[in-house]
């Protein structure tokens, strides 16, 4: 009967086709409206909500205060024939103890030592985990308010010019920042900071830099200080030369660990604009890259660092966040 019913409405009418594609059309509509609860491939939304999709875990940050910081002076000119300007910045009186040809070996068995027993707190104790295997030794004290340089040589005497051919056994420099009075090391999380230094000689013409410093914690732990990359310095080119002499960047790491007191020193609102919106401040550093090149808002929709393209495995804010 429907059948008929059907079969005559479709020879006669054309209102059959007429209400068979306006039914078409409801129905995809609803589809696409999301009118039936259904999840349709095709989703007009605002693209805002798209921002939940990208969650990047963010890095647990612990301040500390470092008591020490350390930079090179004329880099260009430092060797080991013309010697070295050491310049520490501290908090409170230091010793600065110059290792020239320190063993490599030794020096990484001895922060393993500090690690699990024997804290390296004074150059003494320096000295006895390395088991004295360096060539020289040079000591200055450092007074909070002596903000000079210290030009550091190897005397001629010790006919010391160059530290064999590559690949070394000894480091050509390694400065050790202890605190001098003893009450400090115990107020301090950081009782010592080693900066092993590649210093240019006739045998190796590698330029001078700073290859790693270590933070070593009272408590045993031994932390790698790292440069960050600021979008801000691009300009002037440090980034593609990350190991290079502009430490700027790391100043910022310090500036985290609370050692900048001057204001003058960080870089002004101004100068580090996000490099996606160009509009805020840069505040996010993201890891492992270490590039520091997004503000609050653009960091939310990175998976991968605009700059290198590397994923972003944790990223942590230079400043609180502004909620
Ligand atoms: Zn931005
Ligand atoms: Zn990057």
């Amino acid at each position: 009967m429907a059948a008929a019913f059907l079969v005559a409405l479709y020879e006669y009418s054309p209102l059959f086709y007429i209400s068979v594609v306006f039914i078409c059309f409801l129905v995809t509509s609803g589809l696409v409206m999301g009118w039936f609860g259904w999840d349709v491939p095709v989703i007009l939304r605002n693209s805002d909500e798209a921002e939940s999709t990208v969650k990047v875990s963010q890095k647990q940050m612990r301040q500390v205060k470092n008591p020490f910081s350390l930079e090179i002076k004329n880099l260009e000119t430092a060797s080991v024939s013309n010697g070295i300007t050491l310049v520490p910045d501290c908090l409170e009186d230091c010793l600065l103890t110059c290792y020239w040809g320190c063993s490599v070996q030794k020096i990484h068995e001895a922060l393993q030592k500090h690690a699990y027993c024997f804290r390296i707190k004074t150059p003494q104790a320096f000295e006895d985990a390395v088991y004295d295997e360096y060539l020289y030794r040079q000591q200055y004290c450092i007074k909070t308010s002596d903000k000079a340089g210290k030009h550091c040589q190897v005397p001629e005497e010790t006919q010391i010019i160059d530290f064999g051919p590559v690949p070394r056994s000894r480091y050509p420099l390694v400065a050790l920042l202890t605190l001098e009075d003893e009450g400090n090391r115990e107020i301090y999380d950081i009782v010592s900071m080693v900066s092993i230094i590649h210093v240019t000689d006739d045998s190796y013409r590698l330029s001078c830099r700073i290859l790693y410093q270590y933070l070593l914690m009272a408590q045993g732990q031994f932390h790698d200080l790292k440069q960050l990359f600021m979008s801000a310095n691009s300009n002037t080119s440090s980034l593609s030369s990350p190991p290079s002499g502009d430490r700027t960047e790391d100043r910022v790491l310090l500036e985290k660990a609370g050692l900048a007191e001057d204001e003058a020193d960080l870089p002004d609102e101004n100068s580090k604009d996000c490099i996606v919106c160009q509009n805020r401040a840069v505040n996010w550093v993201l890891l492992p890259c270490r590039h520091t090149c997004l503000c609050d808002e653009c960091v939310k929709y990175f998976k991968q660092c605009p700059m290198c393209r590397q994923f972003v495995g944790e990223s942590f804010p230079l400043c609180g966040r502004k909620e």
